[in-house]
């Protein structure tokens, strides 16, 4: 039993020296990443509830790797923000989403109204002074109408805001760039942000809509967040729907926008105009 022990001891110790060599061999491979062009963003739509027409998109980066596959953000984000690569990376997926929803415009003669692009920012990208210089940038040189544009930002970044994060979130709505709060109902004090920031939208987490399955003490919390919101007069967005049962009770609850694989799962920009523009 003993040797057994050590032998298990010795496996362990070998899996966690082979963890830490290729967590040092991806974080090499990320350093080039962006100027190899192995970033890639897919987009999943927010399909409205009264038409069924898609009206929004979220922007969700990918990795391609050349012998890892298509990586998802879970893999890579936190390594990106340890080495410092988020803000550069996250300036890429702004760039390339505004781009990217612009010539959707040009190419399917969509009006402003009709589709809105999501990003999501990171704390770190929250906090930089040129944040709002950043998003000027990425509209002007993308043409894209600043409408068009809504800036995910989740609770917990802005946890810690000291009052320029507050005010650089007005100067970005003044610019009449959108806000949605991401993740909402699971930070500590959601109800405080809410009035402290000039929010447009507010994402019902996705751990929210996987409880609702048919038991009834859970219906509450998620009504109850719904509710809430629809008071306060935001656009509520169901995140990570599922199941037609999931739909039919944020449907009826008065959620505005659907996003989740009951619709589509996050797809490349190629698949998302065959399927929701090119019709
Ligand atoms: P998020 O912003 O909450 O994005 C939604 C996540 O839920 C996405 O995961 C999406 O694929 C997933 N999802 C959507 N519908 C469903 C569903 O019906 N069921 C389930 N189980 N999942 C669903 P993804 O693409 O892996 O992204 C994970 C997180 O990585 C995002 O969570 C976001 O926090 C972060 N992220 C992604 N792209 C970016 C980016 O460009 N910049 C920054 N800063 N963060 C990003
Ligand atoms: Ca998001
Ligand atoms: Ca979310
Ligand atoms: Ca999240």
């Amino acid at each position: 039993a003993k040797q057994n022990g050590r032998n298990h001891f010795c496996l362990y110790t070998d899996i966690l020296h082979q963890e830490t060599q290729s967590n040092a061999i991806l974080e090499e491979e990320m350093s080039y990443a962006l100027q190899l062009e192995q970033f890639v963003v897919y987009y999943q739509p927010q399909i409205c509830t009264k038409t069924k027409k898609v009206k929004g998109v979220e922007a969700l980066i990918r990795w391609d790797h050349p012998t890892r596959g298509v990586l998802a953000p879970g893999v890579f984000l936190d390594m990106a923000e340890e080495l410092n690569l988020i803000s550069e990376i996250g300036q890429w997926v702004l760039q390339t989403a505004c781009n990217q929803l612009k010539q959707w415009q040009l190419q399917y003669n969509l009006l402003d109204e009709e589709l809105t692009i999501s990003v999501n920012l990171s704390a770190l990208q929250l906090q930089d002074v040129r944040l709002l210089s950043l998003v000027s940038h990425a509209l002007e040189s993308s043409q894209l109408s600043p409408c068009c544009l809504e800036l995910e930002i989740t609770e917990s970044s802005i946890i810690h805001s000291p009052e320029n994060i507050v005010e650089r979130l007005h100067e970005l709505t003044r610019k009449n760039v959108k806000l949605a709060l991401d993740d909402f109902g699971t930070g500590y004090s959601s109800i405080k942000h809410l009035h402290l920031f000039p929010i447009h939208s507010l994402k019902v987490d996705k751990s929210f809509i996987a409880a609702y399955k048919q038991k009834k003490s859970q219906d509450k919390v998620l009504e109850a967040m719904i509710n809430f919101a629809k008071y306060l007069g935001l656009c509520v967005i169901a995140e990570g729907v599922e199941t037609a049962e999931q739909l039919d009770f944020c449907q009826s609850q008065g959620c505005d926008l659907i996003q989740g694989y009951y619709y589509s799962k996050p797809i490349c920009a190629a698949d998302f105009e065959a399927k929701y523009l090119a019709i």
